[in-house]
């Protein structure tokens, strides 16, 4: 198990395992937030964080939400708002211990038009 931290510790999202790989998505929102996202089937990932202690953002076709600390504002997950949307959820993994991801291959995927990773 692996466990992903914001900055305050108030939020914890804990996943099975390192990633395999990371994506740099350059959609309007992850270009902003800065974030490389590691992928997990949406029931692995388990955010634990007291009531409140989370805020999050929807937008566009409102089919996912992200998912922030409200103290510190670190981006943590984004999760499906329905099955429906599909099963994966992504996990910053900008938020695990130092060095966990070294190594690992990051790709970019286009997010803000073809949808097609770029390698
Ligand atoms: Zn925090």
């Amino acid at each position: 198990m692996l466990t992903a931290t914001c900055h305050c510790g108030a939020v914890n999202v804990e996943v099975p395992r390192r990633p395999r790989t990371l994506t740099d998505c350059n959609c309007s929102l992850c270009r902003r937030y800065g974030v490389l996202w590691s992928y997990y089937k949406a029931g692995d990932v388990k955010v634990r964080a007291k009531r409140g202690a989370t805020d999050e953002y929807i937008w566009g076709h409102k089919t996912q939400r992200f998912v922030r600390c409200k103290t510190c504002g670190c981006v943590m997950t984004w999760a499906k708002l329905s099955p429906r949307f599909g099963s994966r959820a992504g996990v910053n993994a900008r938020n695990f211990e130092a060095g966990v991801i070294d190594g690992i291959r990051v790709r970019r995927l286009d997010g803000a038009d073809t949808w097609k990773y770029l390698d």
